[in-house]
């Protein structure tokens, strides 16, 4: 296959994905010294955009869809964007990536930053009126249908996205809302019970109705969606299903290559990838073990960590293209996760792995009847800490960060997989 580039110097980083973490990765290469060419490959038209207002402030119509777009930096004006075109495979001992176009990009450096896509439900039922939410077009579509009066919404799966979406909806004046799920309480698996029962309480004041400790069994009608059908028989009539059911990582064109891609792409401490220094992977795609808790590998959705990948991924591989593979003084990557969740007019602001320390939830300040800050604890370990509530109590869970920048490793005893 051709090469699809001209690069000056013959030295190049192709980074693979044009999202929030491609464009960090190729903002941090600059900023980590790296000169040579940079060319991102996308398989989106678009420059790449922030998804969170998708399920809030954009499908709400508070932010128009051309407002997302991140702002270009000075530093990365040279870079090469592929935009629309897709990798469909990488030989990875060759340093070549191959495009839908019929191209071939050969690379000095690779960045695997493929993100995610929406995991769909396999229950027989037309398609039409189904809708997930990751893409600007997915939100788009979404907000035509749920401004239509008298719509009926069923989203199914009670998640981050699934409950962000079911509060845009009823924001919007949707009056018939259920939200589904075979677990007993909203975001139960990231938050554990007890903000979990406080979530739920809230949205169901705010008239979300849930059908809880359930599944979908399959879809009513003909050309389009017009109700669902729960495990035990039961129909809830619906205009528009949401399908907010996790994620799948987009790894196939990686296939092939000995990597182990179960749930992402697995990195090692530096977030190389596959024992290549030359190859690293960012974003919500990269499965890798995080020195500040127990070592296991693990994906992490949150928006912090497109940024804290790349940072760190950056100065690894700009350290070896400079000195072809001298002795890495870098620490491991340890990074603090954080995410925050808009639903309604309250917000989830986390700090840290609450997942980690679900079954050890101590309350911090407040009270789970009204604004709530709470701990994760592993042993005496302080792990995580979650705010529910108004902006007050998420800046008081913002100055518990300090605090869980300083708490050592975990053991790996306290390893949950
Ligand atoms: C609706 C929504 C709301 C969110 N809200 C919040 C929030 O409130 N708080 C929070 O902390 N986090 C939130 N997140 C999570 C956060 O937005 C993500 O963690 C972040 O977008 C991940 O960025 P990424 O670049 O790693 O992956 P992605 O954004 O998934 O980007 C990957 C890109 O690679 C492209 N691609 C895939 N395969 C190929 C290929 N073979 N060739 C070329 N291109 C390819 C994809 O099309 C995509 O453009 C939200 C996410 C969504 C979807």
């Amino acid at each position: 296959m051709p090469d699809g580039t001209q690069v000056p110097d013959g030295r190049r980083v192709v980074v693979v994905g044009a999202s929030m973490a491609g464009l960090r990765a190729a903002e941090q290469l600059r900023a980590a010294g790296w000169t040579g060419a940079v060319t991102v490959v996308g398989d989106e038209p678009h420059m790449p955009y922030n998804r969170p207002p998708l399920s809030k402030e954009v499908l709400a119509g508070k932010a128009p869809f051309d407002s997302l777009a991140f702002t270009p930096k000075a530093s990365t004006a040279d870079v090469e964007w592929r935009l629309g075109t897709k990798a469909v495979a990488a030989r990875l001992a060759e340093r070549a990536v191959d495009l839908d176009d019929g191209t071939t990009l050969s690379y000095d450096g690779l960045v695997v930053a493929t993100g995610m896509r929406p995991r769909r439900l396999r229950c027989p039922g037309p398609q039409a009126g189904r809708h997930t939410v990751r893409t600007l077009a997915d939100a788009q579509g979404l907000r035509d249908e749920l401004t239509r009066p008298g719509a009926r919404v069923v989203v199914v799966g009670a998640g981050f996205i699934g409950c962000e979406v079911a509060a845009t909806a009823v924001g919007l004046g949707v009056t018939e809302v259920t939200v589904v799920d075979p677990l007993p309480l909203p975001m139960v698996g990231p938050l554990g019970p007890l903000l979990a029962h406080a979530l739920l309480r809230r949205h169901e004041e705010r008239g979300v109705r849930f059908a809880l400790g359930t599944g979908v069994a399959g879809f009513e009608g003909d050309d389009r969606v017009t109700g669902v059908v729960l495990d035990d028989g039961t129909v809830l009539p619906a205009d528009i299903v949401v399908e907010s059911v996790g994620s799948t990582a987009n790894v196939e064109w990686l296939d092939g290559n000995g990597v182990d891609l179960a749930d992402g792409v697995r990195t090692d401490e530096w977030l190389r990838v596959g024992g290549r220094p030359e190859v690293v992977a960012v974003g919500d795609v990269a499965r890798f073990p995080n020195a500040r808790y127990d070592g296991v590998p693990r994906r992490v959705e949150h928006w912090s960590i497109p940024t804290d990948t790349a940072k760190h991924a950056a100065k690894v591989l700009a350290a070896h293209l400079a000195d072809g593979g001298g002795e890495l003084a870098l620490a491991p990557f340890a990074p603090l996760p954080t995410f925050w969740s808009d639903q309604h007019d309250f917000r989830l602001q986390s700090f840290g792995a609450p997942v980690l320390g679900r079954d050890d939830v101590r309350i911090l300040d407040g009270d789970p009847d009204g604004d709530v800050l709470v701990g994760y604890h592993v042993g005496d370990r302080l792990v995580g800490v979650v705010a529910l509530g108004g902006h007050a109590v998420a800046s008081k869970a913002a100055r518990y960060r300090a605090e869980l920048l300083k708490q050592p490793a975990l053991s790996v005893q306290g390893a949950v997989k």
